[in-house]
């Protein structure tokens, strides 16, 4: 995936004039969970609204307690597949486990590796087989040149249409959920040709601090963003403290489009 074998940078084709990588930022947003009809229906239509073409939402989720909401799981999907289908809006959704990835198939466009699947190898080596796009996550505490690894293995497994995305690492600090790395970006431009996207919501884990490091990211020559919007993030059953409502997604959209005919 290295620069020093393709110095032209990827550009992936979703179909309809869908692109990530390239000359337009790419936006990617929706609830960090998929929780009910209502929910993603409205979210598809506030995507729809703002002319997002891409929506995300877990039905898989990976939670740090057994405990919480782990997702609808594929009835979850259905719902998430019609909102999105009857809108034109193309989906990614995070796949846990390698035997997930044929019943996701019908309904996604994009299979998301989570941070806490980063370095699974099993998983990497599967998706590598199938012919939709891969997005994947720095882990945790993963660092840049374990991310490039990671699409490696996809990359040499025959799938070549892979997205990198900073989410931010543990760090020291603790006055927020994660350190947004900004200098990943940077260094993920020079080193490799994929797309590299900012997911500004794991990234800082504060609502209002997510406009700012999305637009940090924009700034530091991302491809694009994925961040979490729900109407409701205060009764979000996942991370509504870092999730953005529609008036604050409108927002942020309309400062992208200014920074982009910059
Ligand atoms: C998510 O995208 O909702 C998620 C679980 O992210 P991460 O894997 O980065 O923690
Ligand atoms: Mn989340």
């Amino acid at each position: 995936v290295s620069r020093k074998w393709k110095t032209n940078y990827t550009s992936i084709n979703l179909g309809n004039d869908v692109y990530i990588g390239g000359k337009e930022k790419t936006i990617i947003a929706g609830p960090c969970s998929i929780e009910s009809e209502k929910q993603a229906e409205s979210i598809a239509e506030h995507l729809s609204q703002q002319g997002i073409k891409i929506m995300r939402g877990g039905v898989f989720k990976p939670r740090s307690s057994p405990y919480a909401f782990r997702g609808l799981g594929i009835e979850g999907m259905k719902l998430f597949h019609n909102a999105c289908k009857k809108r034109g809006i193309k989906i990614i959704t995070e796949v846990m486990q390698a035997s997930q990835i044929e019943e996701l198939y019908p309904y996604i466009d994009i299979f998301q590796v989570g941070a806490r699947n980063s370095q699974n190898y099993n998983l990497l080596d599967a998706l590598g087989k199938s012919d939709k796009p891969v997005m994947i996550k720095r882990g945790i505490s993963g660092s840049i040149d374990e991310l490039l690894y990671s699409a490696e293995y996809v990359f040499s497994a025959g799938n070549e249409d892979i997205i990198l995305c900073e989410r931010g690492i543990r760090t020291f600090e603790t006055s927020y959920r994660n350190t947004f790395d900004i200098n990943a970006i940077q260094v993920l431009k020079d080193k490799t040709h994929l797309p590299v996207l900012a997911d500004p919501s794991h990234g800082v884990g504060i609502r209002d601090y997510v406009p700012g490091i999305a637009l940090a990211a924009i700034v530091s020559g991302a491809d694009g963003v994925i961040y979490e919007v729900h109407p409701t993030p205060e009764k979000a059953l996942s991370d509504g403290q870092q999730t953005l409502n529609f008036q604050e997604s409108e927002a942020l959209i309309q400062k992208i489009k200014v920074l982009e005919r910059l």
